[in-house]
């Protein structure tokens, strides 16, 4: 549950306004095109490319570079969004340094990658400038599919299936679609309302109806949809929060990093954003380190994040971690929470160094604390879905679940790493599996 309540120490306005807009700038300038040029010319164009095995939407890396590089760059966006129609965003927030730059053969020579994420950022961006969208439609197919979440998963599906001629109705629970690409990312991975603006073009393929304010669960039923619909996609996400098990998880002051950055998301006026003078993040992952470095970005004089293991067990890359540091965050680690401290609202979160085990030492600290971010984990909320494994929907390689015509994929679904590039790639194999049973049916 959201906790609006404050402690005193937690203030808006605690910046200069023109501070606000510097710190919350593109993290990556965008390439130009002489600089596009340069970087594209450092591509070997490998014939067994190990960029394209490492990315999980098995981009065509070394064509669509080689299109740059000829002085093609909306060629090179189509070779890009035919395998990931969010190419435009997974540009901006995949972890390249994990994934096709860690495996690019420069990096292994010499420590320096192609510049993959950055090139696909100004192949996507050269074609989306200019609003025409770049795929077609089948021949109608009479078909009628609903699609269970608006995040990257469902409007990858989505797409994918409007584009083979069926028609597509997404349903969403919150009253804008995009999911965490609207409501989680960092937002200087993503300014200027780049979410918003990839949505709408997404739609520019046709056949595809988005119902916000329609929650599984709440204003709709499994069974209503499978009735109604030849195929069911669900795209859930995570929507519930891990608790930290502690007393004090309603003291004033305390709250989930989720909501703290889809607030953030969300405000027009970051100045008006609450923020705590002494910040404290529990926990290890990417929610972990975007709410640290955000919340050092609104102008809070202390953030530290606190991870139970330690540093080669965080989720979060060690590019994020290194970006944290650079901003300002102290990273604890080997150390979990094991009180909260304060009258009605916090005041200090006190913590116990832990073994490489999770064994407590014994060793206790304090730190004081008026913000406490928790950043511990989500997990899959909701009743009546099909069989779960590990807490998570149960698939199979192509999303299909133990219900007879429901597919699911992206984070609720189990298997895969939970990041925007899997669950596009997700979406769209489960789109191609719908496709072909909806054909033989
Ligand atoms: C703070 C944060 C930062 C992240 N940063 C990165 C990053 O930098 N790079 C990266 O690759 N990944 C990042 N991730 C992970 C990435 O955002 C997810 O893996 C990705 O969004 C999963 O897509 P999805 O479509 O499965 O789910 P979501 O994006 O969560 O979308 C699910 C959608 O379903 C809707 N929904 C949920 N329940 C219901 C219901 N019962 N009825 C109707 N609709 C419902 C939700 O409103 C939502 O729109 C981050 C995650 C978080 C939390
Ligand atoms: S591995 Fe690197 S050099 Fe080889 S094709 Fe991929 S991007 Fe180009």
């Amino acid at each position: 549950m959201r906790d609006r309540t404050l402690a005193p120490g937690v203030q808006p306005a605690r910046l200069d306004p023109q501070q606000y807009h510097e710190n919350f700038s593109d993290l990556h300038a965008p390439l130009e095109g002489h600089e596009a040029l340069v970087a594209a010319d450092r591509c070997y164009f490998c014939h067994d490319a190990p960029c394209i095995t490492a990315c999980p939407t098995d981009i065509d890396i070394p064509l669509f570079i080689r299109q740059i590089a000829t002085g093609t760059p909306e060629a090179a966006a189509q070779t890009i969004l035919s395998q990931n129609i969010l190419g435009g965003m997974c540009a901006r927030v995949c972890p390249t340094e994990t994934l096709c730059e860690q495996a690019c053969v420069r990096e292994a020579a010499e420590g320096a990658p192609v510049r993959i994420g950055q090139l696909q950022r100004y192949a996507t961006d050269a074609l989306m400038a200019n609003d025409v969208h770049p795929f077609t439609r089948a021949a109608p197919t009479g078909k009628r599919v609903a699609v269970v979440g608006a995040g990257p998963a469902g409007l990858s599906c989505a797409h994918r299936l409007a584009m083979k001629g069926h028609d597509v109705t997404v349903f969403d629970g919150r009253a804008k679609p995009g999911g965490l690409n609207e409501f989680g990312i960092a937002a200087y991975k993503t300014v200027d309302s780049f979410a918003e603006r990839e949505v709408a073009w997404l739609l520019g393929i046709g056949g595809i109806t988005i119902e916000t304010g329609q929650r599984l669960g709440r204003e709709l039923s499994l069974e209503a949809l499978r009735a109604d619909h030849d195929a069911v996609f669900l795209g859930l996400g995570l929507g519930g929060v891990n608790a930290l098990g502690l007393d004090a998880e309603k003291r004033e002051g305390l709250s989930d990093a989720v909501d703290f950055i889809a607030d953030l998301r969300q405000t027009d006026d970051l100045s008006r954003l609450p923020v705590g003078r002494d910040v404290v993040v529990i926990g290890g992952g990417m929610t972990a380190i975007d709410a640290a470095v955000q919340a050092r970005l609104l102008g809070a004089l202390n953030v530290t994040l606190v991870y139970r293991r330690g540093r080669d067990r965080m989720n979060a890359s060690v590019f994020e971690q290194d970006l944290a540091t650079s901003k300002g965050v102290r990273i604890i680690t080997n150390a979990q929470p094991v009180a909260i401290h304060g009258n009605g609202a916090v005041r200090e979160v006190e913590f116990e160094f832990t073994g490489d085990d999770l064994t407590p030492t014994g060793h206790r600290f304090r730190l004081s604390a008026d913000q406490v971010l928790r950043a511990i984990g989500q997990r899959l909320e909701g009743d009546g879905l099909p069989e779960l494994e590990g807490g998570k929907i149960r698939v199979s390689g192509t999303g299909r679940t133990s219900l007879d015509r429901v597919w699911a994929g992206g984070d609720c679904a189990a298997g895969g790493d939970d990041l925007t590039v899997t669950a596009v790639a997700e979406g769209r194999d489960a789109a191609e599996d719908i496709h072909i049973s909806l054909l033989t049916s």
